[in-house]
């Protein structure tokens, strides 16, 4: 199964996936390419692999991506490979993207198998303080982007098959393990 996560930045879903992978350890993370710049302690290969927009651009010429987006002036796509490798290997792979690359995912792939879960910040000044604080030597302009990105992408919510609101993490990361684990039981009955 594909498990797809989105969430506007400030959500806390990169927190969320780590609890969500250590509670249920044989879910496959999908790292996906990037052009943007590496941040403080980021890791090759772990968080992201880091290329030039040269490179990512052939890889789209290529037909390597399964789904890639645009987002805040970079390049953001999934190995399509890596993901079909996995899933006729019968794992279940988290990718962890925006609306656009689950907008594609959703067209392509059979309903079924892929659970589209979307989290957001308690409310949305919330975010807009989780966003200043991180003090990433972002440019207010930036900021500004990333806000409007945010509200376009709650509104793209509602085409996703479960809303979780991370008001608490531990709560929001059991009530994402419960909804694996279901999906999980409704995949392997209707095997039998
Ligand atoms: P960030 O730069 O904060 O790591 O990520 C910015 C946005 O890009 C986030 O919403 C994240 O979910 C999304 N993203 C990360 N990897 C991918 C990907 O492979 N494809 C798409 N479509 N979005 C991605």
């Amino acid at each position: 199964m594909l498990i797809v996560i989105s969430g506007p930045s400030g959500s806390g879903k990169g927190t969320i996936i780590k609890e969500v992978m250590k509670k249920i350890p044989d879910l496959i993370y999908s790292v996906s390419y990037t052009t943007r710049p590496k941040r403080e302690g980021e890791i090759e290969g772990k968080d992201y692999f880091f290329i030039s927009k040269d490179e990512f651009e052939k890889l789209i010429d290529e037909d390597f991506f399964i789904e890639w987006a645009k987002v805040y002036d970079y390049y953001y796509g999934t190995s399509k490979e890596f993901v079909l490798n996995n899933l006729n290997d019968n794992k279940d792979v988290i990718l962890e993207i925006e609306i656009q690359g689950a907008k594609k995912i959703r067209e392509i792939y059979d309903k079924k198998n892929v659970i589209f879960i979307f989290i957001v910040p308690p409310d949305f000044k919330e975010l807009e303080r989780r966003i200043m604080n991180r003090k990433r030597g972002e440019t207010e302009e930036e900021i500004k982007k990333r806000m409007n990105f945010a509200k376009k992408e709650i509104e793209e919510s509602k085409n996703y098959d479960y809303i979780i609101i991370n008001d608490n993490i531990n709560k929001a990361v059991k009530k994402i393990v419960n909804i694996i684990n279901k999906e999980r039981r409704k995949i392997y009955d209707s095997r039998f």
